[in-house]
């Protein structure tokens, strides 16, 4: 499970770390919101810890930016003692949960470890195994897709890049990125592999694969998926 915490204080960052990486958790960290909101697009995250003071981008901003982008990694925004914080605004904004500084670190990791666990069982697209998103159907225990109910043959490799699709919704990949992160960082393929398997899982998945509704080209960066 791993963990991106934006905070500038380094004295909470190096307890928090500390922290986290003894009840098993793989933590990234950033010191201002904009690199925070760099690495939390990069998806792979279960959660995210997000100060709301922080240099160059607020957490507000941060929080409202990835939610714009389709990003539902759950938030955890941390607020400063007699800091003026309209909480309302906040959870519209996008966080999940908030806590006030100074906190109980026990507190803030049953908080975060419920955080995880709402957003895995309430991912309201899977039921019973099956992720559904238009009219496919996607066993990710079987490695079964099913379009309209009828079966469709992917190969084990479009499996793995649907399925890192699936796992990484509403976060934009680059090409080298989906190279690392589905054929593996030992493997000889190119970015033009990518593009050509991005093209057979559209010629399956799509209503109209020259007008991709899930698999979307952003230009100049590489390929998000939506539902
Ligand atoms: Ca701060």
């Amino acid at each position: 499970m791993r963990i991106l915490l934006v905070e500038d204080e380094s004295g909470l960052v190096m307890t928090l770390t500390d922290r986290l990486r003894t009840e098993g958790y793989d933590v990234v960290t950033a010191t201002d919101g904009d690199e925070g909101l760099s690495i939390a697009l990069e998806g792979n995250l279960s959660a995210i810890i997000l100060d709301v003071m922080l240099p160059k981008k607020n957490g507000f901003d941060v929080a409202r930016d990835l939610r714009q982008q389709g990003v539902e990694t759950p938030i955890l925004m941390l607020t400063a003692k007699g800091e003026i914080i309209d909480k309302v605004l906040g959870l519209k904004l996008g966080a999940d949960d908030y806590m006030t500084k100074p906190f109980e670190m026990a507190e803030l990791l049953a908080r975060l470890e419920a955080l995880i666990r709402r957003s895995s069982t309430q991912d309201q697209n899977t039921v019973n195994g099956v992720f559904r998103f238009g009219e496919i159907d996607v066993d990710l225990q079987r490695a079964e897709v099913r379009k309209r109910g009828e079966a469709i043959e992917l190969s084990a490799m479009e499996f793995r890049l649907l399925q890192f699709f699936l796992n990484n919704r509403g976060v934009v990949h680059s090409r080298d990125d989906l190279l690392d992160a589905v054929w593996g960082y030992d493997s000889m393929p190119t970015t033009r592999t990518v593009d050509v398997h991005i093209a057979w899982l559209r010629q399956k998945l799509e209503e109209n694969p020259k007008r991709p509704k899930h698999i979307q080209t952003v230009h100049g960066m590489g390929y998000k998926f939506i539902t």
